[in-house]
C-alpha cells in the first residue's frame, strides 16, 4: 500500500521543479547558443532616436544606445519570469568591446548633436560593477556630462548605495535611473516575477536617490504571469498609486511575450493571454487623477508624477491587444495619453469587443480562475477551446 497523493492540483509527493532550471532552460538551447555567437560584440545591439519629454516638460529627442553586456547578475544567478535578455547578452563581452559599441553609437549619432537625452540600456546595470567595468561606466557618465546630454540609466535596487550614488554624481551631476520594479508587492515580485528583491530594497534604492536629488523613472509590469486581467488591473491600479510620489516618472510596460521566456511556454500552453488594451485604457482613466490630482494634464498644475504606457508589440497576439479590428486606434490612443496627460485622448473610442472584455474581468472578479479565462489567440473562441 502506497500512501501517494493523487490530486494532481497537489502534485503526487515528488519534489517539484526548481523555478531556477525552468527559467535558465531556454538560455542553454541550441538557437539561444547559436543566437548569441551570431553578433559582433564590437557593435550594440541597436541605438535608434524617439521623441521624449525632458525633465522639465519639454518636448526633446532621445537616442537609445542597447549595449551588449555580460548580462544581468541577476539573470547569472537566476532570473526575472519574463525576460528574454539573455539574447543579447553573452560572457566574454569585455571594457574594450562596450568602449566600441560607445562609439559606435557617438559616432552613428555624431556626438548626440541635436538630442537632448541619451538613454543607456545594458540588460542589466550599468552601475553594477560585476557586469560593467568600473572604466566603462565612468565613460558614459563623463561623456554624457561633458556633452550635455541628460543621461538616463536602467538599474536594479541592490546597486543604488549611497557609497555608489556619492561616486557617479562625482562625475555626472544630472542623470535618471530606471528601476524595473515591476510590482510594488512582495508576493508578485516573488511568485509570479521572481525578482530577487522586495519592495523595501525600492524603498532603500529610492530615498537614496532623492538623497543625491537623481530622478527616478519606475517601470511597473501590466499583468504578469500567473495573473488574470480582473486582478491584473486592480494591482496595476495600486501599483501605481503605491510609486507615484515617489517616482518622477512611471512606465508602465504591459506584458509582450519574448521568446525562450516563462510567459512564453505559458502563452503556448494556452494559459496566458497578454493584456487587453481596454485594460490599459481602464487603468489609466482609474489612475489618472492620483498623477494629475487638478486633471490638468503633463506639466500642469499639482502633476505627482508622469504616467506612460507603450505598449511593445501592441495590437499583436504577443503584445497587448484587442480584437485586431480597434487595436492600432486604441494603442494611437494611449501613447497620445503619455506625452498630453489628458483623458480626452480616450473619448470617442469604441468597438464590440470591449464587451468582451468588460465581460471576461467582470467573471473573473466571480469566479476563482487564477489564470484567466481569456483565450490567448484570436478568432473562433469555440475553437479556441476545442484546440490542444
Ligand atoms: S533584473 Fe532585469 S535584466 Fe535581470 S533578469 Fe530581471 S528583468 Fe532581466
Ligand atoms: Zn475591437
Amino acid at each position: 500500500m502506497t500512501n501517494k497523493k493523487s490530486l494532481t492540483l497537489v502534485g503526487d509527493g515528488s519534489k517539484g521543479a526548481r523555478i531556477h532550471d525552468i527559467v535558465k532552460a531556454p538560455a542553454n538551447t541550441p538557437w539561444a547558443k547559436a543566437r548569441q555567437q551570431s553578433w559582433d560584440a564590437s557593435e550594440p545591439a541597436t541605438v535608434y532616436y524617439t521623441p521624449e519629454t525632458m525633465a522639465d516638460g519639454t518636448p526633446c529627442s532621445a537616442v537609445t544606445v542597447i549595449l551588449r553586456t555580460k548580462g544581468c547578475h541577476w539573470w547569472w544567478s537566476s532570473g526575472c519570469t519574463f525576460c528574454g535578455y539573455f539574447n543579447d547578452t553573452r560572457d566574454d563581452v569585455t571594457n574594450e568591446d562596450l568602449h566600441a559599441q560607445w562609439a559606435y553609437a557617438k559616432t552613428k549619432f555624431d556626438d548626440f548633436k541635436g538630442h537632448a537625452m541619451v538613454k543607456v540600456y545594458t540588460s542589466g546595470s550599468l552601475l553594477e560593477d560585476r557586469e560593467i567595468p568600473v572604466a566603462f561606466q565612468e565613460t558614459v557618465l563623463r561623456d554624457c556630462q561633458t556633452l550635455g546630454k541628460e543621461l538616463i540609466v536602467e538599474s536594479r535596487c541592490e546597486q543604488l548605495t549611497e557609497e555608489k550614488l556619492a561616486w557617479a554624481t562625482s562625475i555626472n551631476t544630472s542623470f535618471a535611473v530606471a528601476i524595473g520594479l515591476e510590482a510594488y508587492d512582495d508576493e508578485v515580485l516573488r511568485f509570479h516575477v521572481n525578482k530577487g528583491f522586495t519592495i523595501k530594497s525600492w524603498d532603500r534604492a529610492v530615498a537614496n536617490l532623492k538623497k543625491f536629488d537623481i530622478r527616478v523613472k519606475t517601470y511597473l509590469m501590466f499583468k504578469p504571469p500567473f495573473m488574470n486581467e480582473a486582478d491584473a488591473l486592480l494591482h496595476g491600479v495600486k501599483w501605481i498609486e503605491d510609486v507615484a510620489e515617489r517616482s518622477d516618472e512611471i512606465s508602465v510596460n504591459p506584458m509582450n511575450i519574448q521568446r525562450g521566456t516563462i510567459i512564453d511556454r505559458l502563452h503556448r500552453h494556452n494559459e496566458y493571454r497578454p493584456p487587453w488594451l481596454w485594460s490599459l485604457v481602464e487603468m489609466i482613466r482609474r489612475a489618472h487623477p492620483t498623477i494629475h490630482p487638478q486633471n490638468t494634464g503633463n506639466g500642469g498644475e499639482g502633476q505627482v508624477s508622469r504616467l506612460i504606457v507603450h505598449p511593445t508589440a501592441g495590437g499583436r497576439v504577443r503584445g497587448a491587444h484587442n480584437c485586431g479590428a480597434c487595436d492600432s486606434h486604441v494603442v494611437a490612443a494611449i501613447e497620445r495619453y503619455a506625452v498630453s496627460g489628458e483623458l480626452q485622448e480616450f473619448e470617442g473610442l469604441a468597438c464590440e469587443c470591449e464587451k468582451a472584455w468588460a465581460e471576461e474581468v467582470a467573471l473573473e472578479h466571480a469566479l476563482p480562475t487564477p489564470l484567466g479565462i481569456s483565450k490567448p489567440r484570436r478568432g473562433n473562441v469555440l475553437d479556441a477551446l476545442r484546440a490542444p
